[in-house]
């Protein structure tokens, strides 16, 4: 009898789910750099080990580097076929922080189940400030077309029942503020601050897109900046500037040092990045109210619609601008060597700003991989691999205590990894095919279910779960 219960718990402490055999597993939080067999259990990582590992499943890895599953905080495309092509690029976790969705419940209740990676999203300033202006988005958008909601004043009343709405947003999970506030050139400094502290009483992170791009002033990018760190101190709310290479253009590096700075003075700010020289967004947004070219510094020709690849002209960009149709519109205005500048930095994260479109939702990871790590060899594998992991990961931890075991290839974390070829891992995706996957992911489990399995998407698994908030 003893043997059979020692035999049990031999042969439970012995098997694993699924077990990576060989590979060389990589964590940034440790520095773990070497040749090991990692052992999967009830969606967990297990065990590490260099003796060998028996499981239900063997996958052997050798040659092959394994990490934690890439951690987008930036992804606007929620559907099934943006989240197949980030699954190729390597992430297990795509959330909306940047802008938010209207209606967090509604959105956490239609992707349960239905979700082939992580999901999450912050409380939508944008989205509120349209409802109190009583001009709700459309189902299914997140930024609303220029006008009363967008470029008017709000009164004491209303911002009142701004904040009361996302804190409701915050009680249904969100997972921060989203504040483009570009889009809401209406709202004041004030209200901004407002905002701010609205976070700040749960102690949730606020996400923006800042208030203006270029050097004219007043209104600078760094001008910009400044508002929001200020924001931040008076508040108390962890920051995270969005995309500062699309705010930013030629003065990121000016930017990033201003966010040192902040951080050297002991307040929360970080931001990230993404490796293209084109952004993305709404034509018929306030972000291209009069001005935007002087801002930017570029033409009607600069701007571009994906699906086509039509350059605007003065009287194509007049239609679209006031349409009530929101089409995506590429919008040219950064140099590849501003960009090739930022994504080493160390203050950087990656992220995609993902959507339908641009080849940064499918491209984004690899192409760091393939272009800085491999090619250009300006980035450590391992300093890119914290791009993508440990720092969102840590970013996370703001939100909710379960990022903790995210980010991390260590015994206890989530069984979130990737497996990829270091010398092949390249993106696919140009401004011409937006949606090609990227090549060199072996493997991908999200929660320890496998996703990818030799490099083929496994059909009718849906193993995404919500990513909610403390509240
Ligand atoms: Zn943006």
């Amino acid at each position: 009898m003893l043997w059979v219960v020692l035999a049990a718990t031999f042969a439970s402490a012995q098997q694993y789910d699924i077990v990576l055999e060989g590979g060389r597993v990589m964590d940034p939080e440790t520095n773990l750099d070497a040749v090991r067999n990692v052992g999967i259990r009830g969606g967990k990582i297990a065990r590490i080990s260099s003796e060998p590992l028996s499981g239900g499943r063997v996958i052997k890895v050798h040659g092959l580097v394994v990490a934690p599953g890439f951690i987008d905080l930036h992804q606007h495309g929620q559907d099934l076929a943006s989240q197949r092509v980030k699954a190729f690029d390597g992430v297990t976790t795509a959330l909306e922080m940047e802008i938010g969705v209207p209606d967090v419940a509604q959105f956490m209740k239609s992707k349960e189940g239905h979700s082939l990676i992580h999901f999450g999203t912050t409380a939508s300033h944008v989205a509120a400030r349209s409802l109190i202006f009583v001009t709700p988005l459309p189902e299914g958008t997140i930024l609303p077309k220029s006008g009363p909601a967008t470029d008017q004043l709000a009164t004491p009343q209303q911002i009142e029942r701004i904040e009361q709405r996302l804190r409701d947003q915050f009680d249904a999970g969100a997972l921060g503020l989203g504040m483009g506030i570009q889009y809401t050139p209406g709202a004041t400094r004030l209200e901004v601050i407002d905002m701010f502290r609205t976070a700040a009483e749960r102690k949730l992170p606020v996400y923006t897109h800042m208030r203006s791009f270029g050097r004219i002033e007043p209104g600078s990018a760094i001008e910009a900046v400044e508002e929001v760190i200020g924001a931040a101190a008076i508040s108390g709310a962890p920051l995270h500037i969005v995309h500062v290479n699309s705010t930013c253009l030629r003065d990121t590096l000016e930017c990033l040092s201003m966010i040192a700075g902040a951080r050297a003075r002991g307040l929360d700010v970080t931001t990230e990045a993404y490796p293209y020289i084109a952004g993305m967004t709404a034509i018929n947004s306030a972000l291209f109210n009069p001005g935007w070219k002087e801002r930017l510094g570029i033409d009607y020709s600069d701007l571009v619609i994906p699906d086509t690849g039509e350059r605007l002209t003065k009287e194509r960009f007049d239609e679209l601008h006031n349409s009530g149709t929101q089409k995506w519109v590429l919008v040219f205005a950064n140099t590849q060597e501003m960009v090739d500048k930022t994504i080493p930095h160390p203050l950087i994260m990656i992220a995609s700003d993902g959507a339908e479109g641009h080849p940064r939702n499918a491209g984004t990871y690899s192409r760091v991989l393939a272009q800085y790590v491999r090619e250009k060899k300006v980035l450590p594998l391992m300093e890119a691999l914290g791009k993508m992991t440990l720092m969102p990961a840590q970013m996370l931890e703001h939100s909710t205590p379960a990022a903790h075991q995210k980010g991390r290839l260590q015994e206890g974390a989530d069984a979130d990894i990737v497996v990829f070829d270091p010398n092949t891992i390249a993106d696919r995706s140009t401004f011409e095919k937006p949606m090609e996957p990227s090549v060199g992911v072996h493997e991908l489990l999200v929660g320890g279910t496998v996703l990818i399995d030799d490099g083929k998407m496994v059909q009718n698994v849906y193993p995404g779960k919500a990513i909610l908030g403390h509240r």
